[in-house]
């Protein structure tokens, strides 16, 4: 099964996406900890993208296109995919439902974790101090929120219009989250 988990920053499919890798032996695909992998191990790449990600904002469609694209081989060879802050822009959703056509796979459920705006500021205000991410400062995740609004939510009548769209309340405590994806994940026939 492949999935993806749809949310604006902070939202909390991070932590979810290691509960389904334990629990499915599905593969993580996060777009920010790959490019984050890529900074800390100093490459061409990762000093192309340190400054634009330190700012909050989006790095090209090319550059995580073709990041995720070498990693869906292994997705395969496990239980499915869980991609995690990809796809970001209508580009990289058309891409990315390209590509799995060429392998003759796809999209089975986009899992929507809905969070207030407000409550995603308040979050990030809290963890900025031990997060260690530089892009948690409050000047950056206004950006990151202002760049999931503007280019990553349109995204949600494309996988609407698809018939894949599951809503999860992602203000409510992480198990019942968890509850509430597995509820989605039941409702899908693969
Ligand atoms: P994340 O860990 O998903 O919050 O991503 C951290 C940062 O990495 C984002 O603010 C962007 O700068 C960059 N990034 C991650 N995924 C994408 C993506 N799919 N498209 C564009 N930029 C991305």
């Amino acid at each position: 099964m492949n999935l993806i988990l749809f949310g604006p920053p902070a939202a909390g499919k991070g932590t979810q996406a290691k509960r389904l890798v334990d629990g499915r032996g599905m593969v993580q695909l996060s777009t920010g900890d790959m490019l984050r992998a890529a900074i800390a191990s100093g490459s061409e790449l990762g000093q192309k993208v340190a400054g634009i990600m330190q700012r909050g904002e989006l790095v090209t469609d090319e550059i995580v296109i073709g990041l995720i694209e070498e990693r869906l081989p292994e997705t395969e060879a496990a239980g499915g995919a869980i991609f995690d802050g990809f796809p970001r822009t209508l580009a990289q959703a058309q891409a990315l439902d390209a590509m799995l056509a060429r392998r003759g796979s796809k999209i089975d459920v986009v899992v929507r974790l809905k969070v207030d705006d407000g409550v995603l500021v308040d979050r990030v205000a809290g963890r900025f101090a031990e997060s260690g991410r530089p892009d948690d400062n409050p000047e950056s995740f206004r950006v990151r929120l202002d760049a999931y609004n503007t280019q990553t939510a349109p995204l949600l009548p494309y996988y609407k219009g698809q018939g894949k769209l599951v809503e999860v309340d992602g203000m409510a405590a992480i198990d019942q989250v968890a509850r509430g994806i597995d509820e989605a994940l039941a409702g899908v026939t693969v």
